[in-house]
């Protein structure tokens, strides 16, 4: 997703809970993962190249990192680990096929609204149809300068994340339902995080 809708995510799902100043440095820690170095030979961070297992453990890592830094008192390296792992949650409804697999469950039939995607279905999850958009370069790379892109996103094949992404409004009306998972993600992230605490640790991961 482009940095604008990462933003808005994290303060959609977590600006009534958490502190301003906690909120920033999670976000902060969330956008820098699209910086030039972390485009590149960084799948875990985006979800990207269907790399499921590394993912998974990139995700793990950084879950592990907040509680611990919370025990070391260490309160910005936990907000940092903690908008890192967003960042790659966030990032699965807009370059997998995740939002797809759930429409496709309404073959026929109008799909509920956006707000109503369930963006942990069990099945869905651990789907064998589940893909996540391959990286394909050097073409992948022309296909972000936007003048180009018409004339080479022909010569990407369809299994790319240039054709499968939701980064955008303009992959059409698939976008909102991924922004609206990755919400709903979030705050499930954040659920499960503040629950795994001693309640010495809360306030002082909120920031209050
Ligand atoms: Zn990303």
């Amino acid at each position: 997703m482009l940095t604008e809708y990462h933003i808005e995510i994290m303060f959609e799902s977590l600006g009534d809970s958490i502190s301003p100043r906690a909120l920033g440095i999670m976000t902060h820690a969330n956008i820098h993962q699209d910086r030039f170095a972390g485009q590149f030979g960084h799948d875990e961070f985006h979800f990207d190249n269907n790399a499921f297992a590394k993912t998974y453990a990139y995700i793990e890592e950084q879950c592990r990192l907040v509680v611990e830094s919370l025990h070391k008192k260490d309160a910005l390296s936990a907000w940092e680990a903690f908008g890192r792992m967003t960042h790659t949650v966030q990032d699965f409804y807009a370059h997998s096929n995740y939002v797809a697999l759930w429409l496709n469950r309404y073959d026929g039939k109008t799909p509920p609204p956006p707000g109503e995607i369930d963006p942990v279905h069990p099945d869905l999850i651990h789907s064998p149809d589940l893909r996540s958009g391959k990286t394909y370069p050097p073409l992948e790379y022309l296909y972000f300068v936007e003048r180009l892109r018409p004339y080479v996103l022909p010569l990407i094949p369809r299994d790319s994340h240039a054709w499968m992404n939701l980064d955008t409004p303009a992959q059409g009306f698939k976008f909102d339902y991924a922004m609206q998972a990755a919400i709903k993600r979030t705050r499930i992230e954040y659920e499960r995080t503040m629950k795994g605490l001693p309640k010495e640790l809360l306030s002082l991961f909120v920031g209050s």
